[in-house]
């Protein structure tokens, strides 16, 4: 490992060490039809409900669906933002770890 691998990997760590909280899923405006018959979300053409803020995730392979208020999207879009830069590190930190290990065992077939 080069010095700057090292201190690149130790960079890395140090920032997914501080990275705080972190949201799975995305934050979508969603607009609804609620099913009541008469209403306008059920008329032609019908007019739906919201836009709403939903925030959605899957979980055991089930979507699970949140309304937000624009106050709460503010609240915690960094919390979201966050999973964002969590992936980011993950993916340099492995992109990092394989070039290490080709640099270490001298596989590069490419080269
Ligand atoms: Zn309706």
């Amino acid at each position: 490992m080069s010095p700057q691998q090292q201190s690149r990997m130790r960079q890395i760590a140090r920032e997914l060490a501080q990275i705080g909280y972190a949201l799975p899923g995305s934050v979508v405006q969603r607009s609804t039809a609620c099913g009541k018959p008469g209403c306008r979300c059920q008329a032609d053409p019908p007019i739906l409900h919201g836009p709403y803020l939903s925030w959605i995730r899957k979980a055991d392979g089930k979507a699970i669906t949140r309304k937000l208020t624009p106050e709460q999207e503010q609240q915690y879009r960094s919390w979201f933002d966050n999973t964002r830069r969590l992936h980011d590190l993950v993916s340099e930190l492995q992109a990092l770890s394989v070039q290490a290990i080709e640099d270490a065992e001298g596989w590069h077939p490419r080269r």
